[in-house]
């Protein structure tokens, strides 16, 4: 690999199966993707594991990324703070892998806005009803929460066009393939062809 990987950034609504997409994404193509690893100041869940899922740090760990310059973005969600490191994701990109960030929607903006060549997508399930019963459906959540997730959801929403593209994720594995062409297409973009172009104008000139 020698040209530089398409920053990518997930979002999409809780339960809409956003975590599910990107496991099997990065499973089926280690060799194209590498996942960011973001750090919070929230609580591990359980068999969450520190340097895996997040890197898990205290608010004045935190607040010292961010003073020292080592976020690409960082932002407040109920209550605690998120972030991605950007020294994995430069190394990444600079190696040629397409690096994917799965963060919420105000972080996918500010990256947007400092690299506007970032891919951004936004996985919903089809409907509104489909998102309230898959949430519903878990079993996990009480319907405090399942409020919580759908008027979150609203929020969220009020950005959706503001992303390059939306995934519909009905079968997930469709899904899978569906958001893997988007971001192979990504590549010829002319943005990221600026050394085809050079060669053709180069090569053009002995006519
Ligand atoms: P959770 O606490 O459920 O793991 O994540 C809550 C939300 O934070 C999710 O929408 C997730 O995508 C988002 N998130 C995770 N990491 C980051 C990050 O590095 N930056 C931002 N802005 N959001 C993040």
């Amino acid at each position: 690999m020698n040209k530089k990987g398409v920053l990518v950034v997930f979002s999409g609504f809780s339960g809409s199966g956003k975590g599910t997409i990107m496991k099997k994404l990065i499973e089926q193509h280690s060799d194209t993707y590498a996942l960011s690893v973001s750090a919070t100041t929230r609580n591990p869940r359980e068999g969450e594991r520190d340097g895996v899922e997040y890197f898990f740090k205290t608010i004045t760990e935190f607040e010292l990324l961010i003073d020292n310059d080592e976020m690409l973005e960082y932002a407040n969600y109920a209550g605690n703070y998120y972030g991605t490191p950007k020294a994995y994701v430069e190394k990444k990109l600079n190696e040629g892998y397409d690096v994917i960030l799965e963060i919420e929607t105000q972080g996918a903006l500010k990256v947007k806005a400092k690299y506007p060549d970032t891919l951004l997508m936004f996985v919903t399930p089809p409907t509104a009803d489909i998102l309230y019963d898959r949430l519903k459906g878990r079993g996990t959540e009480d319907d405090e929460v399942i409020a919580k997730r759908m008027a979150q959801a609203k929020v969220e929403a009020e950005v959706i066009d503001k992303y390059d593209y939306i995934v519909i994720n009905d079968d997930i594995d469709e899904c899978v393939n569906h958001v893997h062409e988007i971001i192979k297409n990504t590549h010829d973009r002319t943005v990221f062809r600026a050394d085809t172009i050079d060669a053709l104008k180069k090569g053009l000139t002995k006519y």
